[in-house]
């Protein structure tokens, strides 16, 4: 099964993208994993994506086009495979259609949009902490350290990264809504998207995923 999932910064499509990877032995192709592989192993490619994302602008169609391109070359697609990150423009979305059809004979199944209420995202992107010392991720309301704002590692103060505070998420909010409706409309329009209530635990989303794909 041929699958894309999309929803909004701090939807859970990652984590949602890695449980059907797991339970339908589908690769999990993450844009934001084929990029940092193909900066590593030194692409072509991979070195203009590099001297993009340096600058901190956005990768260009036209190159995350081609990584997803040479990504989806390899033989562990043949019986499926679940997208995240990807695609993010119609422009990217009608590449993907295209690549399907000329390089694997095939189409995509469905197109799976998590749901959840904007209020939801900022409670949940804005509890985010890190430690800064040993690293360690906490969340104030999913996952507390014992001592309110201190580590259980190494009693550091934890502190909230600039990404996750509220003003901030509200602009990337903002910015995915607008960026993100021309390319549900386009996948609603062919009759491929599927929306799914993201609000409940991984365990309730993944069931209605599953519940709507069959
Ligand atoms: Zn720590």
């Amino acid at each position: 099964m041929y699958l894309v999932l999309l929803g909004p910064p701090g939807a859970g499509k990652g984590t949602q993208a890695d449980l059907l990877s797991r339970n339908r032995d589908i690769p999990h192709i993450s844009t934001g994993d084929i990029l940092r592989s193909a900066v590593d192993e030194e692409t072509e490619l991979g070195e203009e994506a590099r001297e993009h994302m340096e600058r901190g602008d956005l990768v260009p169609d036209e190159v995350v086009i081609g990584i997803t391109r040479q990504r989806l070359a390899a033989d562990d697609v043949a019986d499926g495979f679940v997208l995240d990150g990807f695609p993010r423009t119609v422009r990217q979305a009608e590449s993907l259609d295209s690549i399907m059809q000329q390089d694997m004979d095939g189409s995509l199944d469905v197109v799976i949009n998590l749901d959840v209420p904007e209020t939801e995202l900022i409670r949940r992107m804005t509890g985010r902490r890190i430690c800064p010392t040993c690293g360690r991720n906490y969340h104030l309301v999913f996952n507390a350290p014992r001592s309110l704002g201190e580590c259980d590692e190494c009693g550091s103060d934890l502190i909230q990264r600039e990404d996750d505070k509220e003003s901030v998420v509200r602009q990337r909010l903002q910015v995915y809504q607008k960026s993100s409706k021309p390319l549900i409309d386009y996948y609603d329009d062919l009759g491929l998207l599927v929306n799914v209530d993201g609000r409940g635990s991984v365990e309730q989303v993944y069931e209605a995923i599953e519940d709507l794909i069959g």
